[in-house]
């Protein structure tokens, strides 16, 4: 199915995805959050969800 980046707008596909799963944008890298299968919803995932220390 196809999706589309809400950060670039970049059209992508994407196969056998769930919702809740993280996809990185293949044009500008972001990370998406699934928000919905069917339809495919994607939406910026949250940038907090590694904690990487200070
Ligand atoms: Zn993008």
């Amino acid at each position: 199915m196809t999706a589309t980046c809400p950060e670039c707008a970049a059209e992508f596909t994407l196969d056998d995805v769930m919702e809740g799963e993280i996809v990185d944008c293949p044009e500008c890298g972001v990370e998406l959050e699934v928000i919905s299968v069917e339809p495919l919803v994607l939406e910026l995932a949250p940038e907090e969800e590694e904690d990487w220390g200070e």
